[in-house]
């Protein structure tokens, strides 16, 4: 058993450097894809400030034309009072153009308004088209580095997967079938040394008999908190794991 465990790990250890890289390279992944989003949001916001402004345009010449049409009515209504003889009418007709002056005023200050807020929202769209130019140039590097990072991630992977067929071809099958079922439910080491009589998956404390049925490494034991296999490690073996996570650098050597 003491053997079949050992090319067992030696494949876990090519498993966790997979593990790693399909997190690096989801992680990468999720850049270009915030990079993306934060791409398509710049060009929504242009186009909705573009239309905005189109808008405003319409509007703007719709109250000129207002305006050309009170300027038509009042030259017409002058002349009309000059050729006017009775006081009524012309009164009527002063009336009648003070009320045409009056809407001429409203609709310049709305249409001044109107202005206002054009020129505010080009200065906005100008704003917006910057930061997409500078979005672009920048992210257009980021996006190659990932890019880059990605392939040569995939790369590693194929060889870890060369290395890791020809490992299993030579590993106890059924071994390696339990392995794996507990390697698809833990995402994490699965095969684990004691330490300091704990079991280092989990970090529960371990009976003196589990240890030393491991210890003799007839069977296959299992943690009962964890489910993980255990092993006994020798000193000579722990260089050879030494790619572990992070959380097991601080692992001493187990003493006998
Ligand atoms: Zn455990």
């Amino acid at each position: 058993m003491k053997e079949a465990l050992k090319t067992i790990l030696e494949i876990q250890d090519l498993d966790m450097k997979m593990l790693r890289l399909v997190r690096v390279k989801k992680e990468r992944l999720k850049e270009i894809e915030q990079i993306e989003a934060l791409r398509k949001e710049l060009h929504q916001q242009t186009t909705e400030k573009e239309n905005e402004i189109t808008d405003l345009n319409k509007q703007t010449l719709s109250f000129e034309h207002k305006i050309q049409d009170i300027a038509i009515k009042m030259k017409k209504l002058e002349g009309q009072q000059g050729s006017i003889k009775e006081v009524k009418e012309f009164n009527a007709i002063t009336q009648e153009m003070t009320a045409l002056e009056r809407e001429r005023i409203t609709t310049e200050q709305k249409m001044s308004d109107l202005v206002d807020k054009r020129v505010a929202a080009e200065e906005l769209l100008n704003k917006i088209k910057e930061t997409l130019q500078s979005s672009e140039i920048n992210s257009l590097a980021l996006e190659n580095e990932i890019k880059n990072s990605i392939k040569v991630i995939n790369e590693e992977g194929s060889s870890l997967k060369k290395q890791r067929d020809t490992l299993a071809k030579t590993a106890n099958g059924e071994v390696l079938q339990i392995y794996e079922r507990l390697l698809r439910n833990k995402k994490d080491r699965v095969i684990v040394p004691i330490e300091n009589r704990t079991c280092s998956g989990c970090h529960i404390v371990l009976t003196a008999q589990h240890e030393n049925i491991v210890r003799k490494g007839d069977n296959l034991v299992f943690c009962e908190h964890c489910s993980r296999i255990h092993y006994w490690q020798p000193e000579e073996v722990v260089t050879e794991t030494h790619t572990a996570p992070t959380k097991r650098r601080r692992r001493r050597v187990a003493s006998a």
